[in-house]
């Protein structure tokens, strides 16, 4: 093969997959989360790191000598952020059926739904609950470059008391099983966020109160107490760590914020002075509320107990209805959409539910972008387009601004400076 041709079909075959960094990107339109504004023709530089060195108008940022990858015809935005993840997890690994599945088998399938993350546009997430650490092993696997994924957050197994949602509760007393994270009392529950700390844990998850998908408990009954929940969130503030507290019940809601929890997850339950509360301490509320379409219409299917979808049918729609007046109260959102719970790859269906539910567009992708990275302490490197930020970039076709749905359909995505996705046939 001549030299030129051969150096024609490396750069081809390369091109799709390999790092572009040192690099930049032209964007036809580029919406600055920040200020919610959508900018024509900007240039994006990055450094062979994959971090951004310059961002600004193409007619005035240099480039010394790199040539663009082509996304004038596209619209950019930062990464998106999950905060809300199970990737070792599919539906049908509730219920019954989950118990047939080995913890190696999860991280298999954890490889698989980092993927399918990462291609739809989810650069960062923060991943809240997954058994006998698989989901360290992921990030680790990820950071490595062994596996194709988003840069992730772990939580190692959360914590929770015996028999409640954290817990397994589905085997009878001669099996004598109980879930990695059960730990009852506050000097337990603070030895647990050692331990979970001690096997690679970057923030700490706990179960507050009852859940949807757990046996024998209701989403609105109080599991964790204060006491607990103050020792849990004291030792892991103190030894670096935030906690992300799963809490359906108006009770818990209230428990934990006092207690210092970071971030309130489901959230469905809340009353008014629980949303007083959440803005008074700067709680961060997630209301995961895409996945309840797909619990009500698949759960049966994917193996659900039909105790399960009796209590979503109770809480969906208020959860739905409690989103809307703790955003009109102003609290602060991330978007987080508990994924695993319904198919990975889907997480921006849920910004079409923020909308009907009362935020604007831009309100939707701040939650995903400069809130979310807020809330998981990063937001120095990730959330936006700015220099000292990883080069993580996605492209959409329409403009998000008026129709939040192109974000269902991402067609280039970029993670630190190396395209993982280019439906465009951009070079
Ligand atoms: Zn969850």
């Amino acid at each position: 093969m001549p030299k030129s041709l051969f150096a024609f079909f490396t750069l081809a075959v390369l091109v799709p997959f390999a790092s572009a960094a040192p690099g930049a990107v032209r964007c036809g339109k580029l919406l600055d989360v920040r200020v919610g504004r959508v900018l024509a023709d900007q240039l994006i530089v990055f450094d062979p790191n994959g971090a951004i060195t310059a961002v600004g108008p193409a007619s005035s940022t240099a480039l010394s000598g790199i040539t663009p990858v082509d996304l004038s015809a596209a619209t950019c935005l930062p990464g998106l952020i999950d905060v809300h993840t199970h990737l070792t997890g599919d539906p049908n690994s509730s219920g019954y059926q989950g118990l047939g599945i080995s913890v190696p088998r999860e991280a298999i399938t954890g490889a698989k739904n980092a993927r399918l993350t990462l291609r739809a546009g989810f650069t960062t997430v923060r991943n809240v609950g997954a058994s006998s650490y698989t989901d360290v092993a992921l990030r680790d696997g990820i950071n490595a470059g062994d596996i194709e994924g988003p840069r992730m957050l772990v939580s190692g197994p959360p914590l929770g008391i015996t028999g409640g949602h954290c817990d397994e509760n589905l085997l009878p007393f001669e099996f004598h099983f109980k879930a990695d994270g059960v730990a009852d009392g506050p000097w337990p529950a603070r030895a647990k966020v050692r331990e979970t700390i001690k096997y690679g844990a970057d923030v700490i998850k706990i179960c507050a109160s009852g859940g949807v998908l757990s046996k024998g408990d209701q989403p609105g009954t109080p599991q964790y107490t204060f006491e607990e929940m103050e020792a849990i969130a004291e030792e892991a503030h103190k030894l670096g760590r935030k906690v992300a507290a799963h809490a359906h019940g108006t009770q818990s809601i209230k428990d934990a914020i006092q207690a210092g929890i970071d971030s309130i997850e489901h959230s469905s339950l809340i009353d008014d002075e629980g949303i007083a509360l959440a803005k008074k301490r700067g709680t961060y509320l997630v209301f995961d509320i895409y996945n309840d379409d797909f619990i009500l219409q698949e759960g049966a299917k994917a193996g659900m107990l039909p105790e399960s979808i009796e209590k979503e049918k109770k809480i969906g729609r208020l959860q739905r209805e409690n989103f809307r007046r703790a955003w009109e109260a102003g609290v602060k959102m991330a978007f987080g959409t508990d994924a695993g719970v319904y198919p990975h790859g889907d997480n921006a269906r849920q910004f079409a539910k923020m909308v009907e539910w009362g935020m604007k567009p831009v309100d939707a992708v701040q939650a995903a972008t400069i809130k979310a990275a807020d809330l998981i302490g990063w937001s120095e490197k990730v959330g936006a387009i700015e220099t000292g930020h990883f080069a993580d970039i996605i492209a959409v076709a329409g403009d998000p601004m008026s129709d939040v749905r192109v974000l269902e359909s991402v067609k280039f995505v970029m993670k630190g400076g190396t395209i993982v996705r280019n439906d465009l046939g951009v070079r």
